[in-house]
């Protein structure tokens, strides 16, 4: 591989935001059929997940990730599906941690698959951070939830597994649907409050097709928020980055802070700098977007390292996306939107 140095000045698209973030997903497929990603009427037996000659190999990942950095990308997650299910993950991480720009790599799972000594070789190849999902504490509401009869201590083994190796402050992801996990809020905020972790509430989204979302099932920001705070008063804290998804609050009392992420509600797409990968190779530069860029054909083509770079610049610079603030706007249409297990979450 030819050695590629070349920047131009700062990279915006049209509303001028950067090009700062990419999530890459290593892998569609998930052990989990959680009922608002993959529920299993949908991703059932019989269906088509991609072969694995059809992935990204570890080699082309690492070529585009060298492009993105190049236009200016710092920051690097792993995301699926379940990442944890693409094998030789911390030969993937040795390779990114090479790229002189990247400064950060981290990574979602559900934790299902992450002993301590897993989460020592992670961080040992590179991994800089880590989020663990987790909806719910009580295994009847965890267990409907993914939808797999898989408990919520296994997850919190997990955790404290990532606390151990040092990945540390470990956030939490915990998606809020109406109706289903609710009551979990407070269970939830309790037992990671003094933790030294960060738990992040997420507004339901009506990501893909198939979750059957209404705006009904989402437990907006300024409800989760209220009901913490009854329990425990919380003080807003500043942004730490620009473009930051969560919106983050302090305990009063010292417990420690959480996130919320409101992408529903209070829709943060005028700073959305992060461009997305998928296992085979399509660039997305929203999480709502129906239409990818196929960036593996261009790879197994021969493109050019010049060539990959004029690609993804030109995309991003035409770049209008903000499908949040516009269904916020509008009564909006569902129609043919890709899943979130399939882009990265
Ligand atoms: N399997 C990994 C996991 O669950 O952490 C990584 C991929 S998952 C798609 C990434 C994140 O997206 C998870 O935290 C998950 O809870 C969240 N997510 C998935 N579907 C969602 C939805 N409909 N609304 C909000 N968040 C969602
Ligand atoms: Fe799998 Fe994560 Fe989606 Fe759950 S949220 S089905 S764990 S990819
Ligand atoms: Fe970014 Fe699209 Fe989400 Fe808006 S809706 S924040 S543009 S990913």
């Amino acid at each position: 591989m030819t050695e590629f140095t070349h920047k131009q000045p700062e990279l915006t698209d049209t509303r001028g935001r950067s090009l700062r973030d990419l999530r890459i997903s290593v892998t569609d497929r998930c052990n989990f059929r959680c009922r608002y990603c993959m529920p299993r009427e949908v991703f059932g037996d019989d269906y088509a997940f991609l072969p694995h000659e059809a992935l990204l190999t570890f080699e082309e990942i690492t070529r585009l990730a060298k492009v993105f950095a190049s236009l200016g990308v710092h920051k690097l997650r792993l995301t699926g599906g379940e990442p944890l299910l693409r094998r030789d993950l911390e030969t993937l991480l040795q390779m990114l941690r090479e790229i002189p720009e990247i400064r950060d790599i981290a990574m979602t799972t559900n934790g299902s698959l992450l002993t301590e000594q897993r989460a020592k070789s992670l961080r040992t190849a590179g991994l800089t951070r880590l989020s663990v999902s987790l909806d719910a504490l009580d295994d009847n509401i965890f267990m409907a939830m993914n939808d797999v009869h898989f408990p919520a201590s296994r997850v919190l083994t997990a955790i404290t597994a990532a606390q151990t190796a040092g990945l540390t402050p470990v956030k939490i992801n915990m998606v809020v649907k109406r109706g289903v996990n609710e009551t979990q809020l407070l269970p939830m905020a309790e037992y990671f409050r003094h933790s030294g972790q960060v738990l992040r509430f997420i507004e339901y989204m009506d990501v893909g097709n198939s979750n059957g979302w209404r705006m009904d099932d989402v437990l907006s920001a300024a409800e989760i928020l209220s009901t913490v705070q009854k329990q425990w008063p919380l003080k807003p804290l500043p942004a730490q980055t620009p473009g930051e998804v969560a919106t983050r609050y302090s305990y009063v009392d010292g417990g420690g802070e959480i996130g919320i992420i409101a992408s529903v509600t209070r829709p943060f797409c005028g700073g959305c700098t992060r461009a997305r990968l998928t296992s085979e190779g399509h660039l997305y530069t929203c999480l709502f977007a129906s239409q990818g860029l196929d960036l593996r054909a261009h790879l197994r083509r021969g493109d050019t390292e010049e060539q990959l770079y004029e690609l993804i610049a030109q995309t991003w610079g035409l770049r209008t996306d903000g499908y949040s603030e516009i269904r916020l706007a509008h009564t909006p249409g569902f129609q043919n939107k890709i899943e979130m297990s399939h882009m990265g979450g």
